[in-house]
C-alpha cells in the first residue's frame, strides 16, 4: 500500500510562479522517505498540498488511498506535520499546546491528557510540561513540535527540516527517536539540508528541481554517486606533500591542504601515508555540503 500517491500534480501560485510542473510520486507505507532539493525547488509546496495548506492547481493526491479532495478530514487525521517555522503560542505551556492540538482532531480531553503524557515523556519534555514554550531551548522546541504532531497518532509523519538549528548532540537523539517511530510502523517523509540525515535514516529519496522530480531511488544507490569526497586536512606543518600526490593534494597554506579520497579507499590508509610523510594531523573533515555535491552530480548525469 502507498502512504502517498501523487498523480500529475501541478501548482501555479497566484503570481504566476509555476512551483510544480507535473509531479508523480509514490511513497510506500512504512517507508522513511526524503524529499530533497535546493531552495525554491518546490518541497514546501508539495508538503503544503499534502497537508491541505496549499491548494493544488490540478492533479490528485491520496494519503493511504484517501483522496485529500474527496475526504479532506479523513486524510488530515492520518497526517502529523512538523513545519519548519515554530508556530505555537510562546506563552502557552508545553502540555497545553499538545492537548489543544488534540482538540482539532476531536480527541476527547481525557484521552488527550493521557496521550500527551506518554508522548511528552518519549520526547523527554515531561519535566517541562508546565513551562511556557518560549522558555524552551531550540532543540526542546523542535521536540515539542514533534510531540504536537504525534497527538493524533498519525500513520504518516511529515517533517520539514526537522533538525534545522538543532545542535549535533540533540540531532542524534532526534534521529534515534524518528527511527523508532518508523520501526513501529509510522511512515515518515522529511525534507533536509543534511545528507547525513538521509544516510542515517532514509530508505528512499526523491530529488526535486524547479518543480520536477528528477530522481527517485534507494538512498543506498544515490550515495554511490558520491564516490569521492574532498577532505580539508590541517597539519602542524606541511612536508613531503609529493608522497601523497595520488590523493590530488591542493595546498591552501602552510598547515592546510585538501585531498580527494575515494569511498573505496580507507581514510585510515590516507592518515597512515601522511604520518609516514612526517606530518602530524590536527584536524580532518569533509569539505562543504555533500548534499549540494550530490545535486551537482545528478544534474551532470
Ligand atoms: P522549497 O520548499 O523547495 O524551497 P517552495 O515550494 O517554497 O520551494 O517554492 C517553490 C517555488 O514557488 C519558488 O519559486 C517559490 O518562490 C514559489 N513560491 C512559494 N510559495 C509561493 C507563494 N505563496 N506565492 C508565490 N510563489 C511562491
Amino acid at each position: 500500500m502507498n502512504a502517498i500517491t501523487i498523480s500529475n500534480l501541478k501548482k501555479t501560485y497566484a503570481n504566476g510562479t509555476q512551483a510544480l510542473k507535473e509531479i508523480n510520486l509514490e511513497v510506500t507505507a512504512g517507508d522513511f522517505f526524503a524529499l530533497l532539493g535546493a531552495n525554491g525547488a518546490g518541497k514546501t509546496t508539495v508538503i503544503g498540498i499534502l497537508t491541505s495548506i496549499v491548494n493544488k492547481t490540478s492533479g490528485s493526491v491520496k494519503i493511504f488511498d484517501i483522496d485529500i479532495e474527496k475526504d479532506h478530514m479523513a486524510a488530515k487525521k492520518m497526517i502529523g506535520v512538523v513545519p519548519q517555522e515554530m508556530n505555537f503560542n510562546m506563552f502557552e505551556q508545553v502540555q497545553d499546546i499538545v492537548v489543544a492540538q488534540a482538540g482539532y482532531f476531536g480527541i476527547d480531553h481525557k484521552t488527550a491528557i493521557r496521550d500527551s503524557e506518554i508522548i511528552l515523556k518519549q520526547v523527554e519534555l515531561w519535566e517541562k510540561r508546565k513551562s511556557p514554550s518560549r522558555t524552551l531551548s531550540g532543540g526542546m522546541k523542535r521536540r515539542l513540535m514533534i510531540a504536537r504532531a504525534l497527538i493524533n497518532k498519525p500513520k504518516l509523519l511529515i517533517l520539514d527540516e526537522p533538525t534545522a538549528g538543532v545542535d549535533v548532540e540533540l540531532r542524534y537523539g532526534m534521529w534515534e527517536y524518528l527511527r523508532q517511530l518508523n520501526a513501529q510502523g509510522t511512515t515518515i517523509l522529511l525534507t533536509t539540508h543534511y545528507l547525513e540525515e538521509v544516510e542515517q535514516m532514509c530508505k528512499n529519496a526523491a530529488i526535486i528541481k524547479t518543480g520536477e522530480i528528477i530522481k527517485y531511488d534507494r538512498v543506498k544507490n544515490l550515495l554511490q554517486l558520491l564516490e569521492q569526497e574532498t577532505y580539508v586536512v590541517h597539519v602542524e606543518k606541511i612536508q613531503a606533500i609529493e608522497t601523497i600526490k595520488m590523493y590530488n593534494p591542493k595546498v591552501i597554506d602552510d598547515t592546510t591542504f585538501e585531498v580527494d579520497i575515494s569511498k573505496k579507499e580507507r581514510l585510515n590508509d590516507f592518515i597512515l601515508k601522511i604520518s609516514n610523510a612526517g606530518m602530524i594531523v590536527t584536524d580532518i573533515r569533509p569539505k562543504g555540503n555533500r548534499l549540494e555535491k550530490l545535486f551537482l552530480k545528478i544534474l551532470k548525469q
